[in-house]
């Protein structure tokens, strides 16, 4: 068959090339892709935003599925304009319509879904402009440190932690006037968790579900996670604290409850769930829900599923995952994410990247790249995700660093640290 895969991160890379495996997929288009996904299909330039755009793609090049890779199209309702457009609605598309989009795009909208379904999670209140002054006084009285979130996508950047209730009261204010634009008209304040983040991600036919390899990832810029968050600078697969007690609880307390809400709710959810956890105490909890796959996680969980990707796409999609046996291999995945120089402030592109060649022990996944006139070139923040597939996570990581250590361009920089804190 003749798949679409959307997106252009590190994420679609590992998908894409996951998918370019498969003997049912004839022929893969990734729409923009990058620099790197040539190597596996056709890329096709174009805003996956403009949905008129990808159903003229998807009519001429008969595409028979559609992968969506970020959650913008899906919040946008990409899945939603193809169950309404009589020429569409027969091909199956993996990613939430909006309805269960929200999860993500709303975390009002997730906060009263995981109250209503007794998930556990921190405790919270929302605000608007309206409710001003009922959230600075909130505010006084709240334990420090308190977070700040804003209710819609901000592209990560909308969720502030404080240790003072006098810049907390200034940071509502400001984010109610419109700091994070339309993402901040409601703001969620949160009870802060401390504890140790992991991620878990389910694949959903809206019935049944099947759990996918668990992974953590490193979001901050400097060595030891210091200094500004990022997209994400790396990645393991497993989580040595993660054992199969603690994710049974997970499944237990988290997953069914989740799976059952929305099916409660009346929401027919098709794609994956990324569930943000953060295990207190031993018990976890859910700090946030994104409606797609996490990206540099991505690149740590696909190489490690043993399935045909494509035959498990289309068994969700023809709602089969009732006993759907995935293999998972034990072995042990680890991603090193190469980012520009600045990263994640200013940074330049176009930067002639060099030595991909010498990597050898791991999948080079690239990201934020273009190909230029034979040259592949930088061109964007995180660059190339390294990853490596390797029988203990110590040798895992050894090899993932070892080879980022081997690609070059003006400006380079990666995580040396990644996953050692682990081992
Ligand atoms: P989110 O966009 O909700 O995932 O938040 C971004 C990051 O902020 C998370 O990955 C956590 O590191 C941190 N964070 C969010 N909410 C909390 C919380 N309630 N307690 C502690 N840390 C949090």
């Amino acid at each position: 068959m003749n798949i679409l895969l959307l997106g252009s991160g590190g994420r679609e890379s590992a998908f894409a090339w996951k998918m370019s495996h498969s003997p049912l997929c004839s022929q893969l288009f990734i729409a923009p892709g990058n620099g790197g996904t040539g190597a596996y299909g056709k890329n096709i330039n174009l805003n996956i935003n403009n949905f008129e755009a990808v159903k003229a793609l998807v009519l001429k090049e008969n595409i028979e599925l559609v992968v969506v890779g970020p959650e913008e199209p899906l919040v946008n309702g990409i899945h939603d304009f193809f169950a309404e457009d009589e020429s569409l609605s027969k091909i199956p598309v993996i990613g939430p319509k909006k309805e269960g989009a929200i999860l993500e795009g709303s975390k009002d909208f997730s906060k009263q879904f995981m109250a209503r379904h007794g998930i556990p999670t921190a405790s919270s209140r929302s605000f608007t402009a309206k409710t001003l002054e009922e959230g600075l006084t909130y505010l006084q009285s709240h334990p420090l440190p308190v977070v700040l979130k804003a209710d819609g996508l901000a592209s990560g950047k909308g969720v502030l932690i404080i240790d003072n209730a006098e810049e907390a009261q200034e940071e509502l204010k400001l984010m109610l006037s419109g700091k994070f634009g339309d993402a901040g008209t409601t703001v969620v304040i949160e009870e802060f968790l401390s504890g140790i983040e992991l991620s878990v991600f389910v694949l959903t036919d809206g019935e049944n579900y099947v759990i996918l390899p668990e992974a953590k990832d490193y979001k901050r810029i400097g060595q030891a996670d210091t200094g500004l968050n990022t997209g994400g600078m790396g990645s393991v697969s497993p989580v040595p604290f993660a054992n199969k007690a603690f994710l049974d609880e997970v499944e237990r307390d988290i997953i069914i409850p989740t799976v059952n809400g929305l099916k409660k709710d009346k929401i027919n959810y098709t794609g994956f769930i990324f569930f943000g956890l953060i295990k207190v105490n031993e018990k976890p909890f859910v700090i946030e829900y994104n409606c797609r796959m996490g990206d540099p996680e991505t690149e740590s969980v696909v190489p490690r599923i043993e399935n045909d990707l494509v035959e498990l796409f289309m068994a969700t999609a023809k709602k089969k995952l009732k006993d759907y046996k995935l293999n998972i291999s034990p072995k042990n995945a680890a991603t090193v994410m190469i980012v520009a120089g600045g990263y994640p402030g200013e940074y330049e592109k176009g930067k002639a990247i060099t030595g991909i060649d010498n990597v050898r022990q791991s999948l080079v996944f690239h990201a934020g790249t273009a190909l230029e006139g034979g040259v592949v070139k930088t061109n964007g923040g995180r660059v190339i995700a390294i990853s490596s597939l390797q029988d203990s996570q110590f040798e895992a990581l050894q090899s993932a660093t070892a080879d980022a250590a081997r690609i070059y361009f003006d400006g380079k920089y990666f995580r040396e640290d990644i996953g050692f804190d682990l081992v």
